[in-house]
């Protein structure tokens, strides 16, 4: 089976493993496990922020950081198509009483300053206040798109002109970041808090990064244990997300074989192919007469696994678990079934 549903499903390799095996531990929820003090001290240089804390997953990141930049009864402005609207449970009104005002953000996802200055609510007796921006970058549902630094500093200065704070779900703002080859920092500067994930692209077995400033961070482990996300001798997690950090570089890689895959899938009858911009190949298959899920049983026959994002856009994502051999294999494996 070669699996592009997601780069989630990337498997740690011999290194990881050994870095789980070896590493140094302790109780992290008393802060004496070396290996989490020494990732976290990783992950905040790497984004340029004062501090950070690791977590389970780039949801609870997101969350934690909604709840502590916030008040309850407050709005969040996001993006229509964004993870933390589309796909986190409603957690913001559900963790944080907060109410989402959400902003179309055309084709890149980033809503506009003057969207922001429009949406923005004054807190007085009848308006509950804007409490949050929160922004996307790479942004997934838009097709992995790799939103420019100019973009995020614009939205984040209409946002900050107003004391609102903003946080950016960087899941993949690593990809973003070589994508664009500028300096993750470029983007990550113009934030308040960042969360990227070290178990998509760059391999990790397990956990997420949220970091910004030393109050930011302290604030965050307390909503870190409220939220049920104190871990002990985790270690032996942080030990392969060091080494995940170290990935980087290679996810130019991942962008390379998504270009080959997305070449090949538009020579395909009925397949109209989103330019990639990073490890994202977004498909709409209404060409082909058959709705996305059903394209996506169709691969799945023939070995090959996809996603569903909607009715008629099927998704595919490389990750370090493929290689060039890989893709060629697959695009043999869907022209033939998509002609049966
Ligand atoms: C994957 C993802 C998340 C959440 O990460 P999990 O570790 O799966 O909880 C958040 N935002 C974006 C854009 C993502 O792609």
């Amino acid at each position: 089976m070669i699996d592009l549903r997601s780069d989630t499903v990337t498997k740690p390799d011999e290194r990881m493993r050994e870095a789980a095996r070896t590493a140094a531990v302790g109780d992290d929820v008393y802060g004496e496990d070396p290996t989490v003090n020494d990732l976290e001290r990783r992950g905040a240089d790497a984004v340029g922020k004062e501090a950070a804390v690791f977590v389970p997953t780039g949801t609870m990141g997101n969350q934690i950081a909604a709840h502590v930049h916030t008040d309850p009864g407050q709005e969040v402005l996001a993006e229509r198509e964004s993870h933390v609207v589309r796909y986190e449970l409603a957690g913001f009104a559900q963790h944080s009483s907060l109410q989402v005002r959400m902003l179309d953000g055309g084709d890149r996802g980033v809503p506009t300053p003057d969207q922001i200055s429009t949406e923005y609510v004054e807190e007085d007796l009848h308006r509950p206040g804007t409490g949050l921006l929160c922004l996307e970058n790479t942004h997934n549902a838009k097709g992995g798109i790799a939103i420019a630094p100019e973009q995020i500093e614009a939205a984040a200065e209409a946002a900050r002109n107003r004391d609102v704070p903003v946080h950016l779900d960087g899941a993949r703002v690593f990809n973003a970041a070589v994508a664009l080859d500028v300096p993750v920092t470029a983007i990550t500067d113009h934030v308040d808090s960042v969360m990227c994930c070290l178990s998509k692209g760059l391999g990790a077995p397990v956990g997420s990064m949220l970091a910004g400033s030393e109050e930011f961070v302290e604030r965050a482990r307390r909503v870190r244990k409220l939220f049920g996300g104190g871990m002990r001798q985790v270690g032996i997690l942080a030990g392969p997300g060091r080494r995940a950090l170290e990935n980087v570089d290679d996810l130019a890689t991942d962008h390379d074989h998504a270009r080959l895959l997305a070449d090949g899938l538009s020579d395909i009858d009925g397949l109209e192919v989103q330019e990639p911009e990073t490890n994202i190949v977004c498909v709409d298959v209404t060409g082909t007469g058959l709705e996305a899920e059903a394209v996506v049983d169709r691969l799945e026959a023939a070995d090959v696994n996809t996603g569903a994002i909607d009715s008629r856009t099927v998704r595919c994502c490389t990750h370090r678990d493929l290689e060039r051999g890989d893709i060629e294999t697959a695009l043999e494996r869907i022209e033939t079934a998509l002609a049966g």
